[in-house]
Formats: C-alpha cells, structure tokens, sequence
C-alpha cells in the first residue's frame, strides 16, 4: 500500500483525463480491472459526462522570467479544471484568480472548477504576500475537450449473485489521505479478497471519479443495481482520527449493523454516525431513487481536519498503521456478511453437557476459559434456527468472530447443525 501510495502521489488527476487512465493502469497491474471510457456529452442521470481535461505545464513567472508558481513544483497550484489561457496581467487582475488559505499561511490549498469554465492558481498566503507589483505572465496549457470519464470496476464472483459494493474515488491530485488512503485500500482488499478460496457474496469494486463517477455508473447498470445487498465507501483513513463508519440512509441495513458491531468491540474505540446527504459517493449511492444499503468508512470526517484539501495533506500525514488498521476493521465486516449463517441445535433439552465432548477440556487451560464457555452457551441457546450468528452477538454483545468460532466448534462436536 506504501509502494502505491508513492507511486500515485505525484500525478496530477481530476475526474477525466490522463491522470485518472494512469492511476487505474497502475491499478491493473495488481488487479483485473476494466476499464471503461464513457464519451464526453453521454447523458448520464440527470448529469452530462463533461469534457475531459488534461493538464501539460502551466506557470505564473514575474518580469524577470522567473516561474514563482509553478505547477512541475506542486500540482495542487493550478485549480483542477482551469481553461487553457496564456496572457500578461497585472498582479491586481491576477488576484482575482489567486488562491489561498491566510489561516494556514503555508499551505496550498486545493481547489476544483468542474462545471463552469474558470481559470486560476492556488498558492501559499506567504507566496502571495512577496508577490510585488508588475506584470505577470500567466500560462495554462491544458486541454478542455471532448473525451472520455474514465473509471474501473472489478467483480470477484461468489457463490452467489448478490454482491457486496466497494467503492472509492480516484479523482484528486497529490492528496493522501483524501484520497491516496481510500485507493491503496480498496486495492489491497480486492487483492485479500480475490486470494479467499471462496466467496458466498459477489464482490464489486468501483475506482470512480468523485460523483460523476458513481452517476455515470448507476445510469449505465441499472439491472445490477438490484444484486447489491451491501457496500461501503472508502475514504480518508489515514489520518490520525478514528474509525468513524457513516450509516447508510436506511440506518438499519445489515451494513450499518455489522459496521457499527465491528466498531462497537474493535481494539479502539469508532464512531457511527447517522446519515446525512453530504460527504463522499455514499451521496450517489443513498440518493432516495436508488437508496442502497451502502456506509461509508473514513476516521476523521471529510473537511474537519486542519490538513483536509491542502498541500499538508501528503504522504507523510497518512500512517500506514491506520490504513491497515481500517482495512482489517473492513474486512472483519465483511466476514460477518460472508459468514454469518443459522444452526440448529441438536441437545436443545437441557444443556448438553460440554465436558463429556471435550468442550471444556479443550478450553480449560485457555487464559479465557471463562470467556469462551460463555460464548459456547449463548450460541448453543439461541441457534434454534430462527437466529443467525450475527443476531446473537448483536444480542449476546460479543464479537462476531468468536460466537462464529463457537458454532463451528459445535458443529464439530455434533452439537449443532448448520442450516443456511
Ligand atoms: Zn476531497
């Protein structure tokens, strides 16, 4: 994940163009991907696919001939989007298209025009504070034309058709943890989960441009949309902040309920939050004409940390300990939607004695024995076929992973029999 992180640091992407192509081929060289290219104007939701832009150079340089913002130093320096212009113009009608941030003085901020045809540079208060009078020459050479949005889908196929949806987007320049984190996660998920020798779900993986991205692909698969049972969005979880896990709007799918267990008994304590129709793709996804059972996973909340869309959002804030810390918490959710499942109890009169089926005698030594036993019971009590293993953590409020344990230690003793 730090090897690709690096490696994606550095280009400059947006929501079309040759940043996003180079990111995804990246991608593909771990992972399958496909790779679809949907033309510029393609009517999509109530959106359009806009004109794809690419950037080549672009520079302000001062009288002498000096390049004092430049965007080969940084890409966040040129706003995503910029029309192409070259011209000399004075520092006051040059301000007008000047960025910064005065409160974080020597921070660039990062700063998109998608939708409208505008032009401008972002730079540190300090830089534009020594900027003197005079004319400037100010040139962007990009490209503003009709192409393509580019994105890449991956589908692990399971035992069955319903599908588990991962999603994060692919859009921002050299940013890390929004959103270098998301991607080098997602990655290496598809990669973990690829490798499982079985699979009771479906599994797509969507690498999008922000909005546009999730837009262009709900418009393009509407008869998929009603395999996905679950999904969850990656995004931002890097930083120092932590496990937060956004509810779908439904609140009450089985997402938000193994999302919130999974935080609930994690090593450190997350946080749920309720919906709310603002934040990453979620936004597309829980739009109430589709209202999928789709969270979002992030640590501290998009544009409430100091380094959120700044050039101090880098490599060095991003902890890979904290990815990866995600990623298990991403993967002990899923477990609980691959492997959840409804026994029967065989000794439902009485509890069956444990002891003479070795039960205890393969515990008695465990440091937590007492832990253990009392997970044997309340799976023994309450596998009646009616609840799922899931159902009776929730209910036992114990972790997934060791009723799960239970069971299958059960079943193996005769105990129990496995139903669905
Ligand atoms: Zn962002």
């Amino acid at each position: 994940m730090r090897r690709l992180m690096e490696q994606l640091y550095p280009i400059c992407r947006s929501i079309t163009g040759l940043g996003v192509r180079r990111t995804l081929a990246i991608i593909r060289e771990q992972l399958p991907l496909v790779i679809h290219e949907v033309p510029s104007g393609t009517q999509v939701l109530d959106w359009v696919v806009p004109k794809e832009w690419n950037i080549h150079d672009a520079y302000v340089a001062n009288a002498r001939g000096e390049r004092i913002i430049d965007f080969r130093k940084h890409n966040l320096h040129v706003m995503s989007y910029s029309r192409p212009i070259r011209a000399q113009l004075s520092l006051s009608d040059l301000r007008a298209h000047l960025f910064t941030l005065p409160e974080q003085p020597d921070l660039i901020p990062y700063k998109t025009s998608y939708y409208g045809e505008q032009w401008g540079f972002c730079l540190s208060e300090r830089q534009l504070r020594s900027m003197g009078e005079g004319r400037y020459e100010v040139v962007i050479d990009a490209s503003l034309v009709d192409g393509a949005l580019t994105y890449g889908e991956l589908l692990l196929p399971g035992a069955e058709a319903d599908e588990i949806l991962i999603s994060t987007h692919i859009c921002h320049p050299s940013l890390a943890n929004d959103n270098l984190s998301g991607i080098a996660a997602t990655m290496a998920l598809a990669k973990r989960l690829n490798a499982r020798a079985q699979r009771r779900h479906s599994i797509r993986f969507l690498f999008v441009p922000g909005t546009i991205g999730p837009i262009t692909w709900l418009a393009r698969n509407q008869d998929t949309i009603a395999c996905i049972k679950h999904g969850l969005v990656i995004a931002g979880i890097g930083d120092p902040g932590a496990l937060t896990y956004k509810s779908s709007r439904r609140g009450d799918a089985k997402i938000d309920r193994a999302a919130a267990h999974v935080l609930a008994h994690w090593h450190r304590p997350g946080k749920t939050l309720e919906f709310e129709p603002l934040g990453y793709d979620e936004r597309q996804y829980c739009s109430p004409g589709f209202n999928l059972p789709v969270g979002r996973i992030s640590r501290t909340p998009y544009a409430s940390y100091p380094e959120y869309h700044t050039s101090a959002d880098n490599l060095d804030f991003v902890s890979l300990e904290q990815v990866e810390d995600c990623l298990a918490a991403i993967e002990a959710t899923i477990d609980i939607l691959e492997q959840d499942a409804h026994y029967s109890n065989l000794s439902p009169y009485g509890e069956p004695q444990l002891g003479k089926r070795g039960l205890y005698s393969d515990i008695s030594g465990h440091p937590d024995r007492r832990r253990q036993e009392t997970n044997l019971l309340w799976t023994l009590n309450y596998c009646d076929g009616r609840h799922s293993i899931f159902e009776i953590a929730e209910k036992a409020r114990r972790p997934f992973a060791e009723l799960s344990a239970a069971a299958r230690k059960l079943e193996a003793a005769g105990l129990l029999q496995k139903l669905r």
